[in-house]
Order: C-alpha cells, then sequence, then structure tokens
C-alpha cells in the first residue's frame, strides 16, 4: 500500500488550513506508486501566515520537489515565490511552486484544470464562448486567464461583492484581446447573465455545508448550457442538481481537481509523469469519496 521511502525520497505536500479533507494526499501518492515517482506528498496543515513563513522556509533546505497551495494561502504565497509564472500573476493567485535548488517558482494550475477538465469531460472548448462567472477569488482569477488564453467572447464576473470583481476585472482586461470581461452583482441583474451564457462556473464555496443553496437558482438556467462546479461535495453539487433540473450538463469539480494535480506533476516529473497520472488520480478520488459517502470520515 506505502510506497518504500529511502533516504533519497523526495516530498511534496500540500500547505492550508484545514487540508485534514483534501484528496491531494490519496491522488498524488497513488499517482507516484503507479509511474515510480520516488516522492512521498504529506499533508501540511499550517495554522497562520506566520507559521507559512516558518514552513515555506524549511521546505527550502529540504529536499521538496514542490507542494500544492489551498485555502487560504493562495494569495500570500505570490509573495514567497522567488518567481512567478506570468499566468499565475494575472489569477493573482499560485496553487503549486515547484522547487528548484532551494528557489521557489510559482505556478497556478486551476485554470488550466477547470479547462481541461471540460475539454476531456465534455467536448468543450471555451473559444467563442459566452461564460458567467460566479465568483472573483484566486480560484475564478485562475478561470478567468484560463478562459482569456482560450478566446471566450464574452466573461462577465457574477459576484456578491461588486468592487471584487471590478478589481480583477481590472486586472485581466489590459492581457484580454478577444474577450469582453463585464461585471455584475449576484444580487442584481445577474439572472439574465446566467441565462444567457454557454458556459456557468462556480468558482464560490456556496453549495459545500449542508443546506446551502447552489449559488445560482434552477430557475435561471436552462437546456443546451454547461454548468460547471468547482465543489465536488455532496455529490451532486447543489449546483449540479439545479442545473440537470433545468435541462442543463452539468459536470462537479472532481474533474478539475485531478487535471490541476495531473498538471502539477508534469511540472514536477515531466510531462509523459502527468498524463500517466491522471486516469490513477481520478480512480483514487472517486474511491476516497465512496468510502467517506460510506460512513468511514465526516
Ligand atoms: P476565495 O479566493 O476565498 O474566493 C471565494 C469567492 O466566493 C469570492 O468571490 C467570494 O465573494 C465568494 N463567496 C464566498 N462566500 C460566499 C457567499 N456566502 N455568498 C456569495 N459569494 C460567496 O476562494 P477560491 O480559492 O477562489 O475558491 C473558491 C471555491 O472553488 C472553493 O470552494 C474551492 O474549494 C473551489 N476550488 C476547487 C478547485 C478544484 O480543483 N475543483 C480548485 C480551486 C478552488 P466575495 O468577493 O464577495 O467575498
Amino acid at each position: 500500500m506505502s510506497a518504500r521511502i529511502t533516504g533519497r525520497t523526495r516530498l511534496a505536500g500540500i500547505i492550508g488550513w484545514p487540508v485534514e479533507q483534501s484528496l491531494s494526499p490519496i491522488m498524488h501518492n497513488a499517482a507516484y506508486r503507479a509511474v515510480e515517482f520516488d516522492c512521498v506528498y504529506l499533508p501540511l496543515p499550517v495554522a497562520d501566515e506566520t507559521d507559512l513563513i516558518r514552513v515555506v522556509g524549511a521546505i527550502r533546505v529540504l529536499p521538496f520537489v514542490g507542494f500544492n497551495v489551498t485555502m487560504p494561502y493562495k494569495q500570500v504565497m505570490l509573495d514567497l515565490c522567488d518567481e512567478v509564472a506570468m499566468l499565475a500573476q494575472m489569477a493573482g493567485a499560485v496553487n503549486t511552486v515547484h522547487c528548484v535548488d532551494g528557489r521557489l517558482i510559482g505556478y497556478n494550475t486551476d485554470g488550466r484544470g477547470l479547462v481541461d477538465a471540460l475539454r476531456a469531460e465534455l467536448g468543450f472548448e471555451p473559444g467563442g464562448a459566452t461564460v458567467a462567472l460566479v465568483g472573483s477569488g484566486g480560484a475564478a482569477g485562475a478561470a478567468l486567464v484560463s478562459l482569456v488564453l482560450g478566446t471566450a467572447a464574452q466573461v462577465t464576473i457574477v459576484n456578491r461583492t461588486l468592487e471584487n470583481a471590478e478589481a480583477l476585472a481590472e486586472r485581466i482586461r489590459p492581457h484580454a484581446r478577444e474577450t469582453t470581461i463585464e461585471v455584475v452583482a449576484l444580487d442584481e441583474g445577474a439572472e439574465e447573465v446566467v441565462r444567457s451564457a454557454d458556459l456557468v462556473v462556480n468558482a464560490t464555496p456556496l453549495g459545500m455545508h449542508p443546506g446551502d443553496d447552489p449559488p445560482v437558482p434552477a430557475g435561471w438556467m436552462r437546456s443546451s448550457q454547461i454548468v460547471a462546479d468547482m465543489i465536488y461535495r455532496p455529490e451532486p453539487t447543489p449546483l449540479v442538481a439545479a442545473a440537470r433540473s433545468a435541462g442543463a450538463t452539468a459536470v462537479d469539480g472532481l474533474g478539475m481537481l485531478v487535471a490541476q494535480g495531473a498538471t502539477a506533476m508534469e511540472i514536477w516529473c515531466g510531462e509523459s509523469c502527468g498524463v500517466a497520472s491522471r486516469h490513477v488520480m481520478r480512480r483514487a478520488a472517486e474511491e476516497a469519496i465512496s468510502v467517506r459517502a460510506g460512513g468511514e470520515c465526516a
């Protein structure tokens, strides 16, 4: 079951708070065994930013190949890296770090994860599409950059706090030649934006907690529309259930999670590792979810 750890085994992991429920250790360790990558992936729970600085300092001097970063540190990680890839700078968040000779190089694989998952699962290409992007945090920023690179025709950021949506739009607009970026408040004028979109993306945590409503109601969605939820629990998520009841084609965030994880592996151990890892990661994640649904974990 567990990998054979020797004196040469490299380290990887996920920094966040909390990380107990993260599927990344399960997905990554399964993939490392499958492709014989001599590395072990650890949960790295970090309670606050003071500890984050200490942990990142320790990682620089330990044999880490890289690490992932999740909430709430994706934005602050930008400033802790020595170099940041343009895509992560534009997204305003780092979720994957490559350790190279003690230097930390930051990437963002979330946006590519979303687009890769939509392509693989539904054959959807963003080129020319009209998109309603709900949320304006780190994951929404990454999605927006990938949609712009994928030449979506229009992306409207739908957000609870309009100023946050405006700040994201202003940051990306100078890079968007073929994509018009608009903003609208979630509680004012969003219905028509959602109804007329080819693709609706949820990049908020809405739906994760028991009793949560979907981020947009079923009545705003329609058939012939694609709906992508970044969250993947519960199964189905409230948005996926609402979209399907409206006749739309909907996917949850598991495919995105797997695709961003495989892209991290590509960065750390090469393209062929990333490609070979994808189906192993998916199977490991699905198994873990079904065990948890069976009551082993909360
Ligand atoms: P974040 O930076 O904290 O942004 C959260 C966004 O959600 C903000 O736009 C915020 O709006 C909005 N929001 C939060 N609570 C809300 C509420 N009660 N009502 C309305 N809007 C609300 O988080 P993130 O890193 O972007 O992540 C967003 C979600 O995507 C998380 O659930 C995360 O787990 C998921 N995600 C999934 C994957 C995957 O691989 N499947 C990858 C990345 C992220 P305000 O601006 O108004 O605060």
